[in-house]
This record gives structure tokens, C-alpha cells and sequence, in this order.
């Protein structure tokens, strides 16, 4: 007796939406030990925000920021392509780059 063979391949499940794959290379990439030691010594170079001190004032970076997004093909492990920011600096740069 013939078996009709069923079909199990899904191939709608497996794909990949573009946008979530980049969400997990950037989280993967911000969890490696090569960014953390380069942001490390960003901040050790620059302690200050970049952003705050081009308008003359001076506050502490909280973090380090890629100038060019890795997801619109900055470098990601590139000090030129670094900067110091603050919290507030940050944010504003995040709001201005959507
Ligand atoms: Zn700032």
C-alpha cells in the first residue's frame, strides 16, 4: 500500500527576518570580549563626553558610541569610529539617527 508522503518541510518557519538576525549579531557583538576591551580603553583615552565637549562643556562618557552604525557599515572594531558619550548625548544621537 502506497503512503502518500507527507509533507514536513516548512520552509516559512526557518526564514529569517533580516532585521531580527541583525539584532542578534549586534547583541552578540556587544557581549565579545574584542568590544569590551576596545571600549575600555576608548574610555580610558577619552574619559569625557565628545559630544559635551564640543559645546564647551565637560561631562563624563558613559559609553562608547560607533560614529558610523555598525548596521549602516561603520567599522565596529575601528577607534576611529569611536566616540565617548554621555547618557544624554547618547540618546539624543540615537533619536537623530531613526
Ligand atoms: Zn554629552
Amino acid at each position: 500500500m502506497p503512503t502518500i508522503k507527507k509533507h514536513t518541510s516548512r520552509p516559512w518557519l526557518s526564514e529569517k527576518k533580516p532585521f531580527e538576525g541583525f539584532v542578534h549579531h549586534n547583541t552578540a557583538f556587544y557581549q565579545s570580549t574584542q568590544w569590551r576591551r576596545l571600549r575600555a580603553l576608548k574610555l580610558s583615552e577619552q574619559p569625557l563626553c565628545e559630544e559635551c565637549l564640543r559645546a564647551g562643556k565637560t561631562t563624563s562618557a558613559q559609553m562608547v558610541d560607533h560614529i558610523v552604525p555598525i548596521n549602516k557599515g561603520g567599522a565596529a572594531l575601528d577607534m576611529d569610529n569611536l566616540q565617548s558619550l554621555c547618557n544624554a548625548c547618547h540618546a539624543r544621537k540615537s533619536a537623530a539617527d531613526k
